[in-house]
């Protein structure tokens, strides 16, 4: 199903590649992230294109929620404990940068999508919730952020009683497509364009050979294994949205939220809908298997809370979540200093693509940008993510195991990995990676690349 971005913006179709180029500056990726960074580095006066494997906005971009935020759970606490109070407070900084960029960016080139300032609140309706959120919002305000706890009587939008909640102020909303679109307008992009594989300064599509002096990997999860090893530093998570309608269902909200208990579920409004987001667990894993998840969670919600609602589409996407919980932005390898990275955006790829483009921008033009050390991908923060490297080095043996004997339909063609069936969205899905293909074995997710699984 069509999110409610897609299904209200006609993107313009761009032209394919044709043949062998040289350019200063190739983006891989049309997604969010790819054409920020384009845009930035066009601003300042560079050569620069995008190529895009399949459609712009084709990724994750189409489906997300669209809330520019620095709150992104309960994150901040938990953050400065364990990389240090100098790294969350940049994590911060960056994020409330970016949130002042769209509007920036939306003011000085006249684009109308629907950009809304407005509160966003993380809530809690567990009385144990109370202190966790008391935390947050200390740790929120110590790193410079407006926000602050209240009791949950104050919150009346929602529809069941809150024991607690943290707001943050000047946050935002937007039609992401609205938004993007206007951007594509000034760019050159070229569609149905993959890079297949990438050699030093050469990058090979299925249209002809580029050579770039600078090449940006914003491919959502990179596809080159070696160097930058990210297959070993992430996992993928989907994540569902239902947008309903109907009597009692809230057509406009004065603020977003964000709920923290297990099974919590987001809220934000769009197109006189409300889009209740929730259910997410990690790519790969049968939804039968796990509690709160998937669309039968949301659905089994959406009764409970809105018995008169009608769901007008729903959808699903999936993002990449590093083990410390910190988006990879800056050089893809230190054997590599002219490939540069943006992935795993842990949920929260809108500020995320900002601070990816604004941070490469400024390495590509030789500017030391304040936030490169909190976001570099050469970084080791053992601490942080040693319970998730952990899980993901159980799954990635026995995905492997299982796949050295399963049928060769149902291996993942990135690394080989067993595939399993996923019921509820029909499709086979890796719980290595979380590369994912439809019943005819075609590929929707990466890593992998556009091929079939091994025969
Ligand atoms: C349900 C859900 C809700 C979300 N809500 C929010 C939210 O409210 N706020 C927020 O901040 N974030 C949110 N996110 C996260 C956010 O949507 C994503 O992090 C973000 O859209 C990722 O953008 P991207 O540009 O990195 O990736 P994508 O949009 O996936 O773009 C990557 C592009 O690269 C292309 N590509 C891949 N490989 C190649 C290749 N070899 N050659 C050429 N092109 C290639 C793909 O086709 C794709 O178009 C949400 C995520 C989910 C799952």
């Amino acid at each position: 199903m069509q999110s409610v971005w897609s299904k209200t913006t006609d993107l313009p179709k761009q032209k394919e590649l044709k043949g062998n180029i040289h350019i200063q500056n190739v983006v891989i990726g049309a997604g969010m992230a790819g054409i920020l960074t384009a845009y930035f580095l066009q601003k300042k006066g560079l050569e620069v294109i995008v190529i895009e494997a399949d459609k712009i906005a084709g990724g994750q971009t189409k489906d997300t929620t669209a809330k520019i935020t620095s709150q992104h759970g309960l994150i901040y606490h938990d953050m400065m404990k364990k990389t240090g109070k100098s790294r969350a407070k940049g994590y911060a900084q960056a994020n409330e940068t970016a949130i002042k960029a769209y509007e920036e960016i939306i003011r000085e080139e006249g684009i109308t999508c629907h950009y809304e300032k407005l509160s966003s609140f993380l809530y809690s309706t567990r009385e144990d919730g109370k202190e966790l959120l008391v935390q947050e919002a200390r740790a929120a305000v110590e790193l410079g952020i407006k926000a602050h706890y209240m009791e949950g009587d104050k919150i009346h939008e929602l529809p069941f009683e809150v024991s607690g909640a943290v707001c943050f102020e000047n946050q935002a909303q937007f039609h992401p497509l609205e938004f993007f679109k206007a951007l594509t307008d000034k760019l050159t992009i070229y569609e149905n364009t993959n890079a297949i594989f990438v050699h030093g300064h050469i990058i090979a599509t299925n249209r002809g050979t580029i050579e770039a002096e600078n090449i940006i990997f914003a491919t959502h999860y990179p596809f080159i294994n070696v160097p930058g090893f990210y297959f070993l530093r992430q996992h993928q998570e989907r994540s569902y949205v239902l947008a309903l309608k109907g009597r009692n269902v809230p057509e406009k909200m004065s603020a977003m939220y964000y709920g923290i208990d297990e099974g919590g579920l987001s809220f934000r409004c769009a197109e006189g809908n409300l889009l209740l987001g929730g259910g997410s667990h990690r790519t790969g894993k049968r939804v039968s298997h796990c509690e709160n998840k998937g669309y039968s969670y949301l659905r089994e919600q959406a009764h409970l809370l809105y018995p008169q609602a009608e769901e007008t589409t729903y959808w699903a996407a999936q993002d990449c979540m590093p083990h410390d919980g910190i988006p990879f932005i800056g050089r893809y390898s230190f054997l590599r200093p002219y490939w540069y990275v943006a992935t795993g955006f842990h949920k929260w790829g809108m500020t995320s693509s900002m601070i990816s483009a604004m941070i490469i921008r400024d390495m590509i033009c030789g500017k030391q940008s304040p936030y490169e050390e909190v976001f570099t991908p050469q970084r080791l923060l053992f601490r942080a993510g040693i319970k998730d490297l952990c899980v993901d080095i159980g799954e990635s043996v026995v995905g492997l195991t299982k796949g050295l004997f399963s049928r060769k339909e149902t291996r993942c063609s990135h690394m080989g990995c067993h595939l399993t069936w996923n019921e509820e969205e029909k499709s086979w899905d890796c719980p290595c990676h979380g590369s994912r293909y439809d019943n005819d074995r075609k590929l929707i997710d990466n890593p992998a690349q556009r091929q079939k699984p091994r025969k």
